[in-house]
């Protein structure tokens, strides 16, 4: 190395020796590694590196370990609170071509995939076999990512987030080392559980090169409904007392008017109005359907529910769900040419109408757009608060909404996110969701695996 030339120069020069023109320090591709789907001031890497195997990821590693140059792991750059902005520049690691399913066993219900594969791929490909993987955000982003972030979807209500449905992980160490976590047991009792560390830990503690992922039978019958109500508080009550009564729904997502009147506009939903709205999932035997969606019907006509729609073929059904899943674009689609600051707090199901409808008096007061949805059976929500693409002061009041909406979530007892994430949004709120010692003793862990601190700097801690 000469004395002028920068380490990550070096380093750019000894990756591509083995990547060849899969590392680019072309701008638009830089530019597209900037940042996420947020509205994180972009930074652009010193270059963007495509790996497609475990060796070259670790290869990769362990050069920036060496010349302390920082890498940040990229997915599909889906993520919401600036986690994928370099924020220190370097290498940006792009992972999305790491797209193999290496292995499906049927009989004990796993597979062994890639992290680049993203869930509908591995969908289709299970589709056959009668097995499906039910995590599932609202965006096209890859499975190492959703282990990343510890992502979730509509579906965990009754299957769990990312979190439960991994088993194992193959992870490189921030100095090129590969591990492997986890095992194919459904229970183990063998040592510190380094694949829970590693699930929601951002790209800080190590890259994931392999995941294995616990799969579900498709079930025997499944039936979708819309409820929707004249006010707020009623659609709120309705799901604290289905989840209380225990009933096993798939699905139970909370749209308010506001994100209903953006949903017609957007994905035509014609027979609908823009009020409060439930939709609803139900997964089992033909008998058990029946009896869940008996119970609810009860529960939502209670409640003041204004009568149950069904979407029993499959054509209305994805309809339906197409619809939430693209709310957040419908909401952006409202206002041409914002962005959305999304906050994702989510608290214990009995303190929901609480949050919720505290949530939605702070959006009044602050004068914003914020069109409301939620996992609601988890107790998560999401406003997407809209601001202009340059107006810094809305984006200031956007941000200070955004406290509010999760201070008064953690007073409830919840927390400032269940499944987006840190990143750098929502870094400020750790210390009090956590205490100062919960917070050095995960400093203390990112320290023992990344002792030069190369890895994603500058997120999930302030310093
Ligand atoms: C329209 C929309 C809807 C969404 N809906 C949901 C939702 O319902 N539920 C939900 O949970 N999220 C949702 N999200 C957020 C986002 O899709 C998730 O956070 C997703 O898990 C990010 O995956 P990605 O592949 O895009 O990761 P990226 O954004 O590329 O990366 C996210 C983080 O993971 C790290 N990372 C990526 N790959 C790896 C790897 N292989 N090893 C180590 N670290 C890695 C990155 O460094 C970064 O810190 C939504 C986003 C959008 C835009």
């Amino acid at each position: 190395m000469t004395a002028e030339t920068r380490p990550v120069d070096h380093v750019i020069a000894a990756i591509r020796a083995f990547l060849g023109d899969r590392i680019t320090t072309n701008i638009a591709m830089r530019e597209q590694h900037s940042r996420g789907e947020d509205t994180t001031t972009p930074v652009l890497p010193d270059a963007v590196a495509f790996a497609e195997t475990t060796e070259e990821v670790s290869q990769i590693l362990a050069l920036c370990h060496r010349h302390g140059v920082p890498v940040v792991a990229f997915g599909a750059g889906t993520s919401l609170e600036g986690h994928v902005t370099p924020v220190r520049a370097g290498i940006s690691l792009d992972l999305s071509r790491m797209t193999a399913i290496l292995d499906v066993s049927p009989d004990d219900m796993d597979c062994l995939v890639e992290p680049g594969v993203t869930r509908h791929q591995l969908n289709d490909h299970l589709r056959d076999q009668g097995l499906f993987f039910p995590v599932d955000p609202g965006s096209h982003c890859t499975i190492g990512g959703m282990c990343a972030t510890r992502a979730s979807g509509t579906n965990a209500v009754r299957y769990g987030t990312i979190r439960e449905n991994v088993m194992g992980l193959e992870v490189v160490l921030a100095d090129g080392r590969v591990i492997n976590t986890g095992s194919r047991t459904r229970k183990a009792a063998n040592g510190y559980d380094l694949t829970r560390l590693m699930i929601g830990s951002e790209g800080t503690l190590g890259i994931i090169t392999k995941i294995r992922l616990r799969l579900h039978g498709i079930p025997e019958a499944t039936s979708a409904a819309v409820v929707q109500f004249p006010e707020m508080r009623g659609c709120v009550e309705s799901v604290i007392q289905v989840m209380q009564l225990g009933v096993p729904v798939a699905r139970i997502e909370l749209l308010d008017e506001v994100q209903m009147a953006c949903c017609i506009a957007h994905s035509k939903l014609d027979n609908l109005e823009a009020l409060p709205t439930l939709f609803l999932e139900f997964h089992g035997s033909e008998a058990g359907v029946a009896e869940q969606a008996e119970t609810v019907k009860a529960v939502v006509t209670e409640m003041g529910g204004l009568g149950f729609a069904w979407a029993a073929d499959s054509e209305t059904r994805n309809k339906l769900w197409t619809a939430r899943h693209n709310a957040y674009w419908a909401a952006i689609a409202s206002q041409p040419g914002s962005r959305g600051v999304t906050t994702d707090v989510c608290v214990p199901i009995s303190r929901l109408a609480d949050a919720l409808l505290g949530a939605k008096e702070d959006i009044e007061a602050s004068g914003l757009s914020a069109p409301m949805v939620g996992h609601v059976g988890d107790g998560n929500f999401h406003t997407v608060i809209l601001v202009g693409q340059d107006d810094p002061a809305a984006l200031e009041r956007a941000w200070e909404l955004d406290r509010k909406i999760v201070a008064r979530a953690l007073a409830l007892g919840g927390t400032c996110s269940g499944e987006h994430g840190v990143g750098l949004g929502k870094r400020e709120f750790l210390e009090q969701e956590h205490g100062m010692e919960a917070l050095a003793v995960m400093q203390s862990i990112k320290a023992a695996l990344d002792p030069k601190g190369i890895l994603n700097p500058g997120k999930m801690f302030r310093n």
